[in-house]
């Protein structure tokens, strides 16, 4: 319910004198407690300077009482735009009307039928381009606060042991899915609820894709939040076989032909990186970030009794601009570096959401813009000990409508670093097509598959996710999994 102070419309909940308002006036800055409808409530964070030191996560969530307070925010609209921004169409309005009334478990039950993966979501999708980019309330103000929202109800649920609902009768077809990513347990897990037997071949020795080998600790916790995420689509009575290279261990054409599945979903997602072509990039101290990022994330290189050893640096540069520099950038500030992002055009063409490159310059990355290496020079021992760059400038636009960046003639200069790790894009792993007879890829080594319902080239086999459009969102994986799941129950039972 909302009043107007002053022609200001306020939450009411933000004016109530209870004891739990008053501490929460005191535990945070008393302007920024009241719901003002033209502003989100405000989130709590882990302080820039000692979460520089840590890999706890950044942010801290929405309590019980300040998500009610932002969803009185949410004025149900009849023809709600947020939906349509949603690539796995969750009906958002129904949720926070649940949220409002204090019914979390309810609001979990509405949005676990369009996502397998709502706390990931909650932290990792770029909302302010997708629900929250056409939400009503954007027009005047700030919109609903939708990720922050579905966030604490998925991890509401989770602490109060709410699980998804299964299958009630079994349909007695099996179905392979090829990968744990998004779009692979989106695909599992909504055929599972369709009532298929479905098993996943994972290559990697623990599932999540991505959501455990290159998204960091810091911002999506792997064992209290993916793997709790993981455990919910298995409790629907998916099976995930992990240490299976599908093209080496076992074929496609063996799972259909000698295995009995009656269908296949390809979710290999795009994990093979690029790398610029430049002098010295063989060197050592020269990473992929996906390298990187595995050894910290994957294989917890970041904790000291690990096994898995990983290049500390002094001071790092991390060439390219997207989420997964940032990424790259904040993890080897906070194993003690001083690091550069290098990236050849302006920060208004930086890839990366808004909220990273936010947290990243609080913690103290440096950004040098329109800088451009050109080769990386070495030591009398092949590490790396310097960068050569050149400065850009912003030209003409390009084939991407993004103003092409041009080099500046005479401006090479030496920067000094003695670790460099490459941010540069990912394709996908030619494995897969290379050992499957009839499965089409296109000139990127993506695979081809038609976007309604993710049917490829050979019969009974579907793909989806970053194995098909190449590097791309959580969500957008998790829709083309959905779709896939659809077009493989249209596909059985014909
Ligand atoms: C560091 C980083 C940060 C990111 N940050 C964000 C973010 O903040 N928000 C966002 O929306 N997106 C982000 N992304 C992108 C997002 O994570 C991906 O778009 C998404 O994970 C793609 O999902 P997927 O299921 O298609 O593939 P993946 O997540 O890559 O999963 C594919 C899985 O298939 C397995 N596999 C591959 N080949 C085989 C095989 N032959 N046999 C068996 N298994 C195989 C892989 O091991 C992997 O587990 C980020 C990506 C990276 C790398
Ligand atoms: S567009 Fe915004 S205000 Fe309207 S239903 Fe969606 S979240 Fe609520």
């Amino acid at each position: 319910m909302k009043i107007k102070i002053f022609n200001r419309e306020i939450c009411v909940c933000a004016l109530l004198d209870t004891n739990s308002v008053k501490y929460e006036r005191q535990r945070r800055n008393e302007e920024k407690m009241e719901a003002d409808v033209l502003k989100k409530v405000p989130v709590r964070e882990q302080d820039a300077k000692v979460r520089a030191t840590n890999f706890e996560e950044v942010c801290l969530g929405y309590d019980k009482e300040e998500a009610m307070c932002e969803a009185t925010r949410c004025i149900n609209c009849k023809n709600a735009q947020c939906i349509k921004g949603c690539p796995v169409a969750i009906n958002i309005p129904g949720f926070i009307e649940k949220v409002k009334e204090g019914d979390i478990a309810a609001a979990y039950q509405v949005i676990s039928e369009a996502s397998a993966l709502p706390a990931v979501c909650g932290r990792v999708c770029p909302q302010e381009s997708q629900c929250e980019g056409k939400c009503i309330r954007g027009i005047k103000g700030e919109p609903v606060s939708i990720g922050k929202l579905e966030r604490f109800v998925a991890d509401w649920a989770r602490e109060n042991g709410v699980k998804p609902e299964g299958a009630a009768e079994k349909k007695g077809k099996k179905v392979a899915v090829i990968g744990s990513g998004p779009a692979g347990l989106t695909c599992a897990g909504d055929l599972a609820k369709m009532g298929y037997d479905v098993t996943i071949f994972e290559a990697l020795h623990e599932p999540g894709g991505v959501l455990v080998y290159g998204i960091p600790e810091f911002r999506l916790p792997k064992q209290a939040v993916v793997a709790k995420e993981i455990e919910n689509v298995k409790s629907l009575g998916v099976k995930i076989e992990t240490n299976v290279v599908v093209g080496k261990s076992v074929t496609i054409d063996e799972l259909m032909e000698d295995e009995g599945f009656d269908a296949v979903f390809i979710g290999s997602g795009a994990g093979l990186p690029k790398f610029m072509g430049i002098p010295g990039e063989q060197a050592l101290g020269v990473f992929s970030a996906n390298e990187y990022l595995t050894r910290s994330n994957l294989m917890k290189a970041f904790d000291e009794s690990s096994n898995t050893p990983i290049m500390r640096g002094n001071k790092v540069a991390v060439v390219g601009g997207g989420n997964v520099a940032m990424d790259a950038a904040r993890t080897a500030l906070r194993l003690g570096a001083e690091v550069h992002i290098v990236y050849r055009r302006s920060e208004e063409e930086l890839p990366a959401r808004v909220e990273e490159v936010h947290h990243a310059k609080e913690e103290g990355i440096i950004f040098d813009l329109l800088t451009n290496p050109t080769e990386i020079v070495t030591d009398e021992n092949g590490w790396v000990s310097g960068m050569k760059c050149v400065r850009m400038e912003l030209g003409e636009p390009d084939a991407s409508g993004r103003r092409r960046p041009v080099v500046i003639e005479g401006s090479e200069f030496l920067m000094e670093v003695d670790t460099v790790i490459m941010s540069l894009g990912t394709s996908p792993n030619p494995l897969i097509s290379s050992t499957t007879k009839g499965l089409e890829v296109n000139k990127h080594k993506c695979i081809v598959a038609e976007e309604d319902f993710g049917a490829t080239t050979k019969e009974g086999v579907y793909a989806g996710g970053d194995a098909v459009t190449g590097a791309a969102t959580v969500i957008l994986a998790m829709g083309a999994g959905k779709a896939a799941a659809k077009g493989i129950d249209a596909y059985l039972s014909k």
